[in-house]
């Protein structure tokens, strides 16, 4: 009786699950749906921008607007319905829909709906309290950017301005200023890093673009509105966690002016030009989910006015320039110094100003809107080092835990580290050689070490990584 019973009752519940799956995943749909706006089938616009949105069978919706338009032809007599069978053949039915409903919008083009306004929102002590202090932006930061002391204490600062600036808002006359940067530093030195880390510490969402992408409306290439619809994409099409967000542009000093250029290159310039407003802060309407407002997409808007911009650049010869400057200020009165005295300084670009980038070709509209300027150090060997073992998701930690799942221990000798971060050294790519030299030389061991069980043990020698040697290798029985 008892195994009946046990039987009776796993067939009963057999179909039981499948039934409740079906019935949630239907409540699941109709919450998911309550928690995106619905958009007009005609005009693409979404519910907040529309008078009233009637709706129609299967999910399709049209606004008002163009529900009266739609029947304005019938009205004034223009068309009449009447004949508009006349000419059609007699097997043809009048309307016929393929594939999906016109209507129907992608996941990725719905715009989350605003939340309803929250409970009173906490008081502005509390709010100002949940800003982490720049101490403890920095503390974190730490964790896993190497070096770089300087820039992740203006970092800190900046962006603990901005946040405070965002949640006092319009409290008083006083405007305290927007905190956007700019930050000048070699290739792989840190820049994106520095801003992916900022970004998910912040836990706000981040886009990254890169400005060579960027003309201006109109010409072939991403407008530069677009990294405001990468921003919003990035915040799962919910606007007001988007105005909160992050735009990092990096490259900026490809749009510079040319310098010594006969003729007027426009085209940086201009592109400069188009970025003013975005910087200080205006309302863009933005296609949701593409890259083009040509397309039938859905439009909304989205303000920039707390967005934190922060653009970077490699600059390449901003050196020559800085030390112009120097020289210039030098050779003159008390101060006449040898010409050649910066020729060697490792610090020179830590002491770039305004006017150097402006000599350098950018525009000082744009200049203005960046007041947070800072430079990053080009990594030395012994950085080099500390990037590979120190941060808290440092490459070797990341081989060294993949090798531990099959239970084999990996160590890197130090002068195996020294040797890597030379060779990093001689790509001058910073710190991005790094992986891929790793990479390369992981290649073979993690091929060979699933074949023998026996292997407990890899040492990574300084000779393999030269070339001159293999790794050492040490079977679990202990030799
Ligand atoms: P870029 O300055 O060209 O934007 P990236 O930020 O892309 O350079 O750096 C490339 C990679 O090098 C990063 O993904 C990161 O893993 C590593 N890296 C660069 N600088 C540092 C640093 N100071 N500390 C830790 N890792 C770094």
């Amino acid at each position: 009786m008892e195994d009946k019973r046990y039987f009776d009752s796993s067939t009963e519940d057999e179909e039981l699950p499948e039934k409740k799956e079906e019935e949630m995943a239907e409540t699941e749909k109709d919450e998911d749906q309550d928690e995106y706006e619905k958009v007009c089938m005609v005009c693409r616009r979404p519910e907040s921008k529309v008078k009233h949105m009637i709706e129609m069978p299967d999910h399709l919706y049209i606004c008002s607007e163009c529900a009266q338009k739609t029947m304005e032809p019938f009205m004034t007599g223009e068309l009449d319905l009447s004949r508009l069978f006349e000419n059609m053949p007699a097997n043809v039915s009048m309307i016929q829909f393929t594939g999906p409903p016109v209507g129907e919008v992608p996941q990725r083009q719905r715009i989350k709906k605003k939340k309803p306004k929250e409970e009173p929102k906490l008081p502005l002590e509390e709010r100002l309290r949940r800003i982490p202090a720049p101490h403890q932006i920095k503390a974190q930061l730490d964790e896993y950017v190497v070096g770089q002391e300087r820039a992740k204490k203006i970092m800190s600062v900046a962006v603990y301005n901005h946040y405070k600036r965002v949640e006092s808002g319009t409290m008083d006359d006083i405007e305290i200023e927007k905190s956007n940067m700019l930050m000048v530093g070699p290739t792989g030195s840190g820049k994106t890093y520095l801003v992916k880390t900022l970004a998910r510490l912040l836990e706000v969402p981040l886009a990254i673009a890169d400005a060579t992408s960027l003309t201006e409306a109109g010409y072939i290439g991403d407008d530069i509105e677009s990294v405001v619809t990468k921003l919003l994409a990035a915040a799962d099409n919910d606007v007001e966690k988007a105005e909160r967000g992050i735009i990092f542009i990096d490259e900026i000093d490809k749009i510079a002016k040319k310098r010594n250029a006969n003729q007027r290159d426009v085209s940086g310039e201009s592109v400069q030009q188009g970025m003013l407003k975005l910087l200080e802060g205006s309302e863009v309407e933005v296609p949701v989910g593409a890259n083009s407002k040509n397309a039938m997409v859905p439009l909304t808007t989205v303000n920039t006015k707390n967005i934190l911009f922060i653009c970077g650049g490699a600059f390449p010869d901003l050196e020559e320039v800085i030390k112009e400057r120097l020289n210039k200020q030098a050779s003159i009165g008390f101060r006449a110094d040898l010409k050649d005295k910066y020729d060697h300084d490792r610090d020179l670009l830590q002491k770039v100003t305004v006017e150097d980038l402006r000599n350098f070709g950018m525009i000082p509209e744009f200049l203005g809107r960046l007041p947070v300027i800072f430079s990053l150090d080009a990594l030395t060997k012994e950085m080099l080092v500390k990037i590979l073992k120190e941060p808290k998701n440092a490459i070797l930690k990341q081989y060294q835990k993949l090798l531990a799942l099959d239970e084999v221990k990996l160590e890197f000798e130090d002068g195996a580290l020294d040797a890597i971060a030379e060779k990093a050294m001689e790509q001058d790519t910073g710190a991005r050689a790094l992986r891929a030299i790793i990479e390369e030389i992981m290649l073979d061991i993690m091929y060979e070490i699933p074949k023998d069980d026996n292997i407990g043990q890899v040492i990574i020698t300084e000779e393999y990584i030269r070339g001159k040697g293999g790794p050492r290798i040490i079977t679990r029985g202990g030799m």
